[in-house]
């Protein structure tokens, strides 16, 4: 899969020319500008949990889930911290003091929930219960500042207080925990996210190291401050939706193609068995019935009628047997002999199967007709034999009156053949038809008619149809009424 870089110089672009227009409105109205960038915040924040919170069943990252809960709350904070913001006017009787304690409030979690988070890369996590949890902690925030426990962080006249000053570091300290933390920690993520996990805790830094610096609320430091914050965010969605949507689909791609390859391998090993199987049972076999024929052909005047009769099913069975080990080799090693895929006509195919069934189809006296068949992708050795085991069934099961054999195909979709993805291919005789709790069970392996009690017959060769047909990526059913004649349908994709 090609790796695309996240952040792209478009994205720069764009965050440089918003910045810009942002800077430009703050100049006229702070307010306005505050409330936007905000706002921005607020719901990329709400985003991230909803990302996080339904992706928690199949985020392989704890650390992400954790800081994406960590987000919703985050999100309220500073969402009554912009309503709080001075000049709103939304909490009558308040000064700046209340915006500036919501966010330094905010980003105490917001930064400890950085450093938590590593806490879950390795362990399992109770997402209902890490939401309680923060629903509790932002309760408590609230309250101690709506009880004025809460240290006060501007006072009108003089600034900053130096608990905001002393919090900001101590803010930056814990982000630049993060920092360290993910150096230790980084074979834990995948570079990209890393990347811009690192991105987004160094804007944080910069965010809260800028904010020791305003002394006014509307001045430019606190706009730049503001800025940062947003970038950082933008980064952490980032992250996010690299590590619960795009990661989790190759990881899942991952696991699909070991599963695939661990299919073949048994599939392998499963016609190895059958190989070898049926290769030791062949010898054993040989003997009894190059014995069975000896006393039947050099001790005929020994035996009685009895002993004749029962030599004569020793051979027959011997032969059937055979005939049964073969079957099951060829539809072992069916994967195995499909050779190329190539584009094929299947009027060539069909050709071929006819060649291969000549004497038989002349023996007796049948009849094939054949419209134009389409070309199909696909492995020309099993077309050949898809064609063969269908046309020679119709010889098999054959009535007494001439038998004819009808082949067309017709393209499944609304346009007709130019557009067509599938074609249906239909093999139709007038031979003595399936019985109706047949029709489905025929295409199981060793499933057999009542009519086809004979040495020929091993139950293999529709299995070997529908084997082919899906290893093509179609399917066959059977269309069939007793004493008329069936109706055999191949899908093709086109
Ligand atoms: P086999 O022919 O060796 O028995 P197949 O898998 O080819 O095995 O067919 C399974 C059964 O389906 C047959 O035993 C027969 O009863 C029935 N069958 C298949 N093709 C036809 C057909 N064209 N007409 C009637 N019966 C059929």
């Amino acid at each position: 899969m090609q790796k695309r870089n996240p952040v792209t110089l478009l994205h720069v672009l764009s965050f440089a020319v918003i910045f810009l227009a942002l800077y430009a409105l703050s100049r006229v109205n702070y307010l306005l500008m505050h409330t936007l960038v905000e706002m921005f915040g607020i719901v990329v924040a709400c985003s991230i949990f909803m990302i996080a919170w339904n992706a928690r069943r199949f985020m392989t990252n704890g650390y992400f889930l954790f800081l994406g809960i960590s987000l919703l709350y985050i999100g309220v904070f500073d969402l009554v911290h912009a309503l709080a913001y001075k000049g709103m006017n939304v909490f009558p009787g308040t000064d700046a003091n209340l915006p500036t304690q919501l966010w330094i409030a905010s980003r105490y979690v917001t930064s400890l929930s950085f450093l938590a988070a590593f806490w879950f890369s390795r362990r399992a996590l109770n997402p209902p219960a890490v939401l309680a949890g923060f629903a509790t902690l932002a309760a408590f925030l609230l309250l101690a500042i709506r009880l004025r426990l809460f240290p006060d962080c501007y006072i009108e006249g003089s600034g900053l207080t130096t608990f905001k000053i002393a919090s900001e570091y101590a803010i930056s300290v814990f982000f630049a925990g993060s920092l360290i933390l993910f150096r230790r920690m980084r074979r834990e993520f995948d570079p990209t996210i890393l990347a811009l996990m690192v991105g987004a805790v160094v804007c944080s830094i910069v965010s809260e190291l800028v904010f020791t610096l305003y002394i006014g609320v509307y001045d430019l430091f606190n706009v730049l401050g503001h800025f940062c914050k947003v970038i950082s965010f933008y980064l952490i969605y980032k992250a996010l939706i690299e590590s619960a949507l795009n990661k989790p689909y190759t990881l899942f791609f991952r696991q699909l193609a070991e599963k695939t390859r661990e299919l073949e391998r048994s599939n392998e090993e499963l016609e190895q068995f059958a190989s070898i199987v049926s290769h030791d049972l062949n010898a054993p076999l040989n003997t009894i019935s190059v014995s069975a024929q000896i006393l039947r052909e050099r001790h005929a005047e020994k035996l009685d009628d009895r002993a004749k009769n029962y030599l004569e099913n020793i051979v027959d069975g011997t032969m059937r047997m055979s005939q049964l080990i073969k079957s099951i080799l060829s539809y072992a090693r069916l994967s195995r002999q499909a050779g190329p895929v190539q584009q094929v006509s299947l009027d060539a195919a069909l050709g071929a199967a006819l060649m291969n069934l000549r004497s038989m189809l002349d023996a007796c006296g049948g009849t094939v007709e054949a419209c134009s068949l389409p070309r199909v992708r696909g492995s020309e050795v099993h077309l050949i034999q898809l064609f063969q085991n269908l046309i020679g069934n119709a010889v098999k099961y054959r009535r007494a009156e001439q038998l004819h054999i009808r082949i067309s195909a017709e393209p499944v979709g609304p346009n007709g053949a130019g557009s067509a993805s599938i074609w249906r291919i239909m093999v139709a005789d007038n031979g003595m038809g399936i019985p109706p709790h047949l029709q489905e069970r025929i295409f199981l392996p060793f499933e057999r008619g009542e009519q086809a009690d004979r040495s020929d017959s091993s139950g293999i060769g529709l299995a070997v149809c529908k084997k082919i047909v899906e290893q093509h990526g179609g399917s066959i059913a059977v269309d069939s009424e007793p004493g008329k004649g069936s109706r055999f349908i191949v899908t093709l994709p086109a």
